[in-house]
């Protein structure tokens, strides 16, 4: 959350929620650096919770501007807030009942009541479409190529007749992702310039590659008689596989199996993407204009959203492919299914995601001998297989390609959104290009341009 104070006019860049060791979180998630009532608008860069997760408390505290975003961001915000919203208040009363002996209750950091009364505070504003947000402002967004939606700020502001341009890249994403266009070439010339730098320090794995071994790997279970489990993020992570797998399904590469989408979040952040064709790039327009049905909703794809139906697929005896959530299988219906399959040789689990320590997923991407889920303990005797191509994330040599053509010119750069050893990876990186003057700044710090 970056907040701009100009001519009397006060706004945020993005509004996210950080996600770490509980009680770090909910003190970091409970103090904005302005006062709610005092902010006159947020401009969103995308729907992920890490951009948009404190908006529904941002409300609650007498927020009463308006949010602008792209219109698929608006519409996955609508899905995505209310189910942050639940996960807030099922972790306020786990803990009040852990703790209920000690007093010390906590209330929910929102309800999915005011996930709701955030939604009327939204504006969509297209893509490219310059929109005004005071006397000498105005803000575009661009395509960032990250997630349905994901856009870069461009906002100018113009004081005594000078101009100042400054871009913030939200989430910047790579280049020749699966349907979704790249990101916007060449970025626009600026004055400064707020990035992300999440992967400045890695190198990614092709996503072509990714289809492959994806075609492979179900092919090799199938014929063994055994069902692939895929634990899988809600947006986009799931519907790149799901699309994936229907174009090696057209392609005849690969033999038609029952896929199943087992998670109502997931089967509603598809209904997102499907309504969004304009977001698509040249190919899967191509796959659309010829299927109709990029994401297979009407076969060979399954989208369950009941708990009986979910239940059901523990009986299927025949090969299948299963996506559930959560993408770290800390919780949902993914582990219903971990639990039935991890002990049988014949099936396979397949890693599609980044999975962070301490986690059920991590474990399982370090092949332990056994595992723990609800409690009990389970052989790891499945096949599991890591595929590590599907980040939506720039790497380095994403971020040297779009910055190639701006670093010379930037009055200064300001570097956000890394851990310990990203930052310093990005400054080196825009030094190279030929920017002097690159900042890592600390929450809280403050900076006239
Ligand atoms: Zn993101």
């Amino acid at each position: 959350m970056h907040v701009l104070r100009h001519d009397g006019l006060t706004l945020s860049l993005d509004c996210g929620l950080y996600q770490g060791r509980r009680e770090e979180s909910r003190q970091l998630n409970q103090q904005f650096p302005v006062r709610p009532g005092e902010l006159g608008m947020v401009l969103l860069s995308h729907a992920h919770i890490d951009h948009s997760g404190r908006l529904p408390g941002l409300v609650k505290h007498g927020f009463g501007g308006r949010i602008f975003a792209t219109p698929p961001t608006c519409d996955l915000c609508g899905v995505l807030l209310p189910d942050s919203a639940h996960i807030q208040e099922e972790d306020a009363r786990f803990w009040n009942e852990k703790r209920a002996t000690d007093g010390g209750r906590i209330q929910p950091l929102y309800t999915v009541e005011d996930a709701r009364a955030t939604m009327p505070h939204f504006e969509s504003i297209s893509y490219n479409t310059q929109f005004r947000l005071g006397s000498d402002c105005w803000a575009t967004f661009i395509e960032a190529g990250h997630i349905l939606g994901s856009g870069m700020v461009i906002l100018e502001i113009n004081r005594n007749g000078r101009s100042r341009r400054i871009l913030f890249t939200g989430d910047a994403g790579r280049f020749q992702v699966p349907i979704l266009k790249d990101p916007t070439e060449p970025l626009p010339e600026c004055d400064y310039l707020i990035t992300e730098c999440t992967y400045a320090d890695r190198r990614h794995e092709n996503p072509t590659d990714m289809k492959e071994r994806l075609c492979r790997i179900i092919t090799e279970t199938r014929r063994g008689g055994g069902k692939v489990i895929i634990p899988a993020f809600s947006v986009g992570r799931t519907q790149t596989i799901i699309y994936f797998l229907i174009q090696l399904f057209m392609e005849g590469r690969l033999e038609e199996v029952p896929v199943f989408v087992d998670s109502p979040l997931s089967t509603a952040a598809t209904e997102v993407f499907a309504r969004h064709p304009e977001c698509y790039d040249r190919e899967a327009l191509q796959t659309w204009g010829r299927e109709g049905d990029l994401f297979g909703r009407s076969g060979p794809v399954r989208y369950i959203t009941e708990v009986d139906e979910s239940k059901a697929l523990n009986d299927m005896r025949e090969p299948c492919v299963i996506l559930a959530a959560s993408g770290m299988c800390e919780a949902g219906r993914i582990l219903h299914h971990l639990k039935n399959h991890v002990a049988n040789e014949k099936d396979t689990i397949c890693i599609v995601g980044f999975m962070a320590q301490h986690t059920l997923g991590r474990r399982i991407v370090e092949r332990r001998e056994e595992l723990r889920i609800f409690g009990r303990t389970y052989p790891l005797l499945a096949r599991v297989e890591i595929l590590n191509g599907f980040s939506a994330h720039a790497d380095v040599d994403d971020f040297r390609r779009l910055y190639t053509p701006l670093a010379g010119r930037l009055k200064r750069a300001f570097v956000v959104h890394g851990e310990q050893k990203q930052p310093p990876a990005m400054r080196a990186l825009l030094q190279e290009l030929g920017c002097r003057d690159v900042v890592i700044p600390s929450p809280g710090d403050r900076f006239s341009i």
